[in-house]
């Protein structure tokens, strides 16, 4: 199985993923499961990264061409292959956060055109889009992490929020996808996330 895990920066995802690989590293005693992320380890991820960061300066249209680069090779010679292996992937972040951060740059159109080809070479088997309120992510963000990250403040997150609401909309007969609202802890909204892929 592929499953991908999407929100705002600050939302949880992390937490999600590592505690899903925990369960289904306990329970799934044949298929071994592998953790991975975008923007990857290949070079145009490397050179995302560095956009994000701001140790590389690129025009926001030539950044979008970088994750289209990024996720080509990732799913080439990261994602398919383990898949291939029956090998679980978990994966923080996919096409879904191009519409969520991308759609101001180039639209959401012109990115649902770009990552096509993707699309149809690899669709997720369930996406999770943990919808944690953008006051709570920029006060977590605040807190924890003292990096200089685009997309910090609250307006940035929300408006990122919005995004991604509109394409899980937009996509969602098209797309497996769960929205999921966090519960009081990380644990209980994992039991949460953890049902819904038993129930698959
Ligand atoms: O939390 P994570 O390590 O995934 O954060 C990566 C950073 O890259 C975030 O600040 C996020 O806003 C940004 N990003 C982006 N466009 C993407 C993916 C991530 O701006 N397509
Ligand atoms: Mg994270």
């Amino acid at each position: 199985k592929f499953i991908v895990f999407e929100g705002i920066d600050g939302s949880g995802k992390t937490t999600q993923v590592d505690l899903l690989q925990q369960r289904l590293t306990a329970v799934c005693k044949k298929n071994k499961c592998y953790v991975t992320r975008e923007p990857s380890d290949s070079p145009p991820g490397l050179i995302a990264r560095g956009a994000i960061k701001g140790t590389i300066l690129l025009s926001p249209k030539t950044l979008v061409w970088e994750f289209i680069a990024d996720r080509t090779e990732h799913v080439e010679k990261v994602i398919l292959p383990h898949l291939e292996n029956g090998i679980h992937v978990i994966c923080d972040r996919f096409y879904f956060s191009n519409f969520a951060y991308q759609a101001a740059t180039v639209g959401f159109e012109r990115l649902l055109d770009l990552n096509r080809e993707i699309m149809e070479q690899i669709r997720p088997d369930m996406t999770f889009f943990i919808d944690t309120p953008s006051e709570e992510c920029a006060r977590r963000r605040a807190l924890e992490r003292a990096d200089e990250e685009l997309f910090d403040n609250n307006e940035d997150l929300e408006s990122a929020r919005k995004n991604y609401l509109r394409a899980f909309e937009e996509l969602k007969d098209i797309e497996k996808s769960a929205i999921i609202i966090p519960r009081e802890n990380a644990q209980r909204t994992f039991e949460i996330i953890w049902l819904k892929l038993v129930k698959e």
